[in-house]
């Protein structure tokens, strides 16, 4: 008997052992958003780390030793792209792998297969934050646009990973099939919003607002990255006034102060929403961001 519970435990541990010898392949993505759904399609066999922290700019983000690091490690590198992760192409010459620079096969540019919008073919600033001079970069903010997203992430596990192949194909599609089931709950809790105008900080909310049929009427800056003259704020209140807009929208690293004096002026209310996982507390993933931002949006429609 003593034997027989030796030898199972032995099989244990070998069983134990196999399980462990599959070390997870390794994912750096540039911002928390691009993680989510990297983890979405790689499940259990994946371990993805985002290097931009939550509330900070990706454009002005200056990359530590540690993302050296991390980068040294990894199979596949995600970056957005449309420039608003352009650091990254530094760090992975620095890193010497030149699989994970333009055109290697653990290089994934997400942006690959979007359709961008306020694509102008100009460059404004640089005066702080980031421009959309090659389009806007927030394309993940349009909840379909996860469905491009995840698509590109799983042909690079495939071909990374071949064996695995089938099994990120099966994430994948349980993922969307939970999106799609979120993406009805979502338009419908923003019925009260559609159409109503609303102002907001910078033009995180192209998307966002295409897919939920919202009215962005204003930004606090005048185009994006550039902060507001006296006289464009003015104008805003004017507009503010004349569209009656109810909603001002902030993220939580954007200035209260200008959202709080045009909402002091016009009785307008701020809403806080999150442009990135991580944001806010409670966007602690791809999904749960939307859950979020419907519900704060909605709130600030009462
Ligand atoms: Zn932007």
């Amino acid at each position: 008997m003593k034997q027989l519970l030796y030898g199972g435990f032995l099989a244990a541990l070998v069983c134990a052992g196999a399980t462990e010898a599959q070390e997870p392949l390794r994912i750096v993505a540039t911002t928390a958003d691009l993680k989510s759904l990297a983890e979405a399609v790689g499940g259990r066999r994946v371990a993805v780390a985002s290097i931009v922290p939550p509330n900070v700019d990706a454009h002005e983000y200056q990359p530590k030793p540690q993302d050296l690091n991390r980068i040294r490690d990894a199979t596949l590198l995600l970056r957005v792209g449309v420039d608003y992760d352009l650091w990254l192409d530094k760090l992975a010459a620095r890193a010497k792998r030149p699989e994970l620079r333009r055109g290697g096969a653990g290089y994934v540019d997400c942006s690959f297969a979007i359709a961008l919008l306020d694509v102008r073919g100009s460059r404004v600033g640089p005066a702080g934050g980031h421009v959309h001079g090659s389009g806007n970069p927030h394309y993940w903010l349009d909840p379909s646009n996860a469905e491009i997203i995840t698509g590109v992430i799983l042909e690079a596990l495939a071909r990374n990973d071949p064996a695995n192949a089938k099994y990120y194909e099966g994430e994948r599609l349980r993922f969307l099939e939970r999106l799609s089931a979120k993406m009805r709950g979502w338009e419908q809790k923003l019925v009260p919003a559609q159409g109503k105008p609303m102002i907001a900080y910078h033009n995180n909310w192209a998307y966002y607002a295409r897919r939920f049929r919202l009215n962005f009427a204003g930004y606090i800056e005048p185009r994006p990255g550039i902060p507001p003259s006296p006289s464009h704020l003015a104008g805003l209140l004017k507009l503010m006034e004349s569209q009656q807009v109810k909603v001002i929208v902030r993220q939580p690293h954007e200035p209260a102060k200008i959202a709080e004096f045009l909402a002091g002026k016009t009785g307008a209310k701020a809403a806080l929403l999150a442009a990135s996982v991580g944001a806010v507390p409670q966007a602690k993933d791809y999904l749960s961001l939307f859950d979020y931002n419907a519900e704060a949006l909605a709130n600030a429609m009462k």
